[in-house]
């Protein structure tokens, strides 16, 4: 399995920040992980041209279930694929949060980026009063049976876990509890996939960044990160780059 370091631009970037993709390629030419990097859609397309013949792949970070039609200022699977992404990041807490996606939304979604052929990152994670009240491994394991439909693969699934009061707040989990909410991923895949399973990539994602990211990619079942504010400069999110491919 090649682990992967995705970068989630969030609603951030113009033209001019594509500087960093030349940039993070040069860095890294040759890594040992996949690299990631998925802008706003707005860029997409103009990142697809500029990482062409870099490490660099593209994706987006959301797309809507129907392939097209009337849904104004929505972006079908099949439109992000042919901007020239190959990933679609599916229920992000703050799309979750923000747009009230559901995770029978997040299913559809997932099988449109299928339908399409992208790969589909669908994130789970639990809020802080969640994790307080030790319903972690319970939010979780509703998230994923409600948000993976029939018919995921390794090469067609990630799965991120971003606890949601970690993302952005510079706050992590600890180690222990990664590698429980990973561990519990992997059987609970294992369950449905079979051996399969074990070729799915579980990415961490909240708050990595350079000085945090070896240990993390130490945790067993971490096998790459999602990340945010630390994706938008070629720097650290090289550096994050650097830490997964000496883990690899
Ligand atoms: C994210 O948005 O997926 C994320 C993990 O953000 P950050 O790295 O900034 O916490």
């Amino acid at each position: 399995m090649k682990k992967l370091a995705a970068g989630n631009w969030k609603m951030n970037g113009t033209a001019a920040s594509l500087a960093e993709v030349a940039a993070l390629a040069q860095a890294h030419p040759a890594p040992a992980c996949e690299v990631l990097l998925c802008p706003p859609a707005t860029l997409i397309a103009q990142m697809a041209y500029h990482a062409k013949g870099t490490p660099v792949k593209v994706g987006a970070q959301d797309c809507h279930a129907n392939a097209s039609g009337a849904h104004t200022g929505d972006i079908s699977a099949e439109q992000v694929k042919d901007a020239g992404a190959g990933h679609v990041i599916l229920g992000h807490s703050e799309r979750r949060t923000d747009h009230k996606e559901t995770d029978a939304q997040v299913a559809a979604k997932t099988l449109a980026a299928w339908r399409a052929g992208l790969v589909a990152i669908v994130c789970v994670g639990e809020t802080e009063a969640e994790r307080d009240s030790g319903a972690t491994l319970d939010v979780i394991g509703r998230q994923l049976a409600g948000s993976v439909p029939e018919g995921a693969t390794s090469a067609t699934l990630v799965i991120a876990y971003e606890p949601v009061w970690a993302i952005g707040t510079g706050r992590t989990p600890t180690l222990a509890e990664i590698a429980e909410v990973h561990h519990f991923l992997r059987e609970r895949l294992t369950a449905r996939l079979g051996a399969d399973a074990a070729g799915v990539r579980l990415l961490y994602g909240g708050s990595v960044k350079p000085s945090n990211a070896t240990e993390i990619f130490a945790v067993a079942n971490v096998d790459g990160a999602l990340v945010g504010g630390a994706s938008l400069k070629a720097a650290d999110f090289g550096a994050i780059v650097a830490a997964l491919s000496a883990a690899a």
